[in-house]
């Protein structure tokens, strides 16, 4: 599009130049029809779960938000801006302090849901120009911090959580021997770049850093489907934090570097774990961004677990998961891609008592920690805030157990569930694929076995019997429900609340392990754990960051001092922690255990 931007002679930051002269770049006639097509109707407006959990505050109606971007694109690249802006509201941006308020709408107040796009009349997609603003304010620097740590990750380390490669190996060789463990079978074992495989299967690296249980539930079903697969040792991430950010650059490199792992291993079809902005990113979008041609097939996990079940490759008993449960649609999986029936299908073959939520399919409320959410922390209280009316659609249905099909959604569902103390769980179809699956003879474990089971499950429930761990946190629900939990557990724990006193009883008690808090009055986690590492007497005290700014992660690993042996980033299920404690821990690999 022609760039009417260097005709002005007004006065204007550096930034907002370079954001308007990239603007006449993005703009293609989707976008453009998008931009003019608004009416004002209004239609859109009860679409918003921000506007209906804040239904006094006219600045969260999409066509509100649209028009602050809108009146760039009448002020410089529509006639009728250029001839008459005053009639169109058409308006230029010069100082850096207007695009600090753009970024805070554009990142703040949406989470690029699409809801309000699919109830425009006049076919307007606010979500995609929105994620465009995004891309041009990220392009000059100005964005939220945890949206340039996790992209810093994404560009050096390959992956959002920057978690390392000798991390990921070792994960996968620590569920590859729970599922031998599990099936009491040497051959039950997670391949790793095994080349001319069927499926070459991509995760999200949440669940290396938080929940590995969902890696181990996939293996099981592989395997017991007598599948030939694979996980690469590289290029593993599917997510894709482009497509929250708008920079298709990084979109494009993601993409294909996940594109490439899996020509390289000559793989057959590429299988991604359940993960809505993943599914999105990997399969529909990551073509255009990386300029690619892809040689093999992508299928979203779902269809394949569903399709081994159809094809009678596993049997699975529903009885195994009896608790009510309803599903929440992720954006991206179903308003963006189509993923509907199929999740529902077979969830309702794996268990006993499903129930529908309303609205649901294309019309469901977004989990509210889409869109990049969960990374900005600057903006929890208002995502908490809005997600009351998701809150109230998810207590409406009686479920004890909410399913989605995406690890974004898990995190997004699971703080505002404890936000608004529902009492639900959150599970992912792996998980309950997994436990309904029936294990057929020749796997089966033993009878002789099977009968020590009970004292294992007693032992497990004891496994942190002899581990002393301080919990540091200066909030005393989140104090009490990790203290609760490891002392379930067996672990002796002792408390803090604020870092002096963490300090102090680190000395005096000389604990196997913290788990530590960063933001706390007085001393910091951060100090703490500076101190902690550069005391020689402290110095080996194992060290779990649990923090709500995950934007800090990136100054403790900054710190010229040993990184920590763990990083969780708040909300933590009770599941995620335990499993992240036994792993630093070594749980069952100490003297005498
Ligand atoms: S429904 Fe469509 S045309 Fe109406 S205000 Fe919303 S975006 Fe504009
Ligand atoms: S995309 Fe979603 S969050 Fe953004 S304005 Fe539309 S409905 Fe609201």
């Amino acid at each position: 599009m022609e760039n009417a931007v260097s005709s002005s002679t007004e006065e204007r930051s550096h930034k907002a130049q370079k954001v308007l002269e990239r603007m006449s770049k993005k703009l293609n006639r989707q976008m453009v029809g998008s931009l003019a097509a608004c009416v004002h109707c209004g239609m859109c407006t009860d679409s918003c779960h921000y506007v209906l959990s804040n239904p006094d505050d006219p600045t969260y109606a999409p066509a509100y938000k649209a028009d602050r971007i809108r009146k760039l694109f009448k002020r410089h690249f529509d006639w009728t801006g250029r001839v008459l802006p005053w009639w169109v509201g058409a308006k230029s941006i010069y100082t850096d302090e207007e695009l600090e308020e753009l970024k805070d709408i554009v990142f703040g107040k949406c989470t690029n849901c699409r809801r309000c796009s699919i109830n425009c009349p006049m076919g307007v997609d606010f979500a995609t120009f929105n994620r465009m603003a995004r891309g041009l304010l990220v392009s000059v620097g100005v964005m939220p911090e945890g949206v340039a740590v996790v992209s810093k990750d994404q560009w050096e380390i390959g992956n959002q959580m920057g978690v390392l490669k000798e991390e990921y190996i070792d994960t996968l060789e620590w569920m590859s021997e729970e599922l031998s463990d599990e099936l009491n079978d040497p051959s039950a074992v997670i391949p790793i770049d095994k080349m001319d495989a069927d499926i070459v299967y991509s995760i999200n690296p949440r669940e290396v850093k938080y929940d590995p249980r969902t890696i181990a539930d996939a293996a099981k079903i592989f395997y017991l489907a007598g599948e030939n697969w694979t996980m690469p040792s590289e290029g593993w991430d599917m997510t894709n934090f482009g497509l929250f950010s708008g920079d298709d650059d990084l979109g494009g490199a993601v993409a294909l570097r996940l594109y490439e792992k899996v020509s390289e291993l000559r793989g057959k079809k590429l299988v991604i774990s359940e993960c809505g902005h993943g599914y999105r990113s990997t399969k529909c979008e990551g073509p255009n961004w990386a300029a690619h041609t892809v040689p093999f097939e992508m299928e979203s996990s779902v269809l394949t677990m569903l399709r081994y079940i159809k094809e009678g490759r596993i049997k699975v008993d529903k009885s195994k998961n009896k608790e009510p449960v309803t599903f929440h649609d992720s954006c991206n999986n179903a308003r963006s891609c189509g993923l509907f029936e199929e999740p529902r299908e077979l969830l309702k073959l794996v268990v006993e008592d499903f129930r529908e939520m309303y609205p649901n399919r294309s019309e469901n409320y977004c989990c509210t920690g889409g869109g990049g959410a969960m990374s900005m922390s600057e903006y929890t209280p208002r995502r908490l805030k809005s997600a009351k009316v998701k809150a109230d659609q998810l207590s409406a249905t009686g479920a004890k157990v909410v399913v989605t099909s995406c690890h974004n959604c898990v995190d997004g569902l699971t703080d505002l569930i404890r936000h608004y103390k529902l009492g639900m769980g959150v599970s992912q179809l792996v998980n309950l694929v997994a436990n309904a699956i029936v294990v057929p003879e020749q796997v089966a474990v033993p009878e002789a076995v099977e009968t020590e089971v009970p004292k294992e499950a007693v032992a497990e429930e004891r496994a942190l019997e002899n581990y002393k761990i301080l919990v540091v946190d200066d909030e005393p629900d989140i104090l009490t429900f990790y203290s609760t939990l490891l002392e379930d557990n067996g672990a002796q724990v002792i408390q803090a609340s604020d870092g002096d006193t963490a300090l102090a009883l680190a000395r005096s008690e000389k604990p196997d392990l913290i788990t530590l808090d960063l933001s706390m009055p007085g001393t910091d986690g951060g100090e703490v754990f500076e101190s902690l590492r550069k005391d020689p007497e402290l110095s080996n005290i194992r060290v779990c960051i649990i923090t709500g700014k995950p934007e800090l992660r990136r100054l403790i690993y900054d710190r010229e001092v040993q990184e920590p042996e763990g990083f969780l980033d708040k909300p933590v299920d009770d599941e995620t922690l335990l499993l992240n404690v036994r792993k630093i821990l070594e749980v069952g690999d100490k003297p005498g255990e």
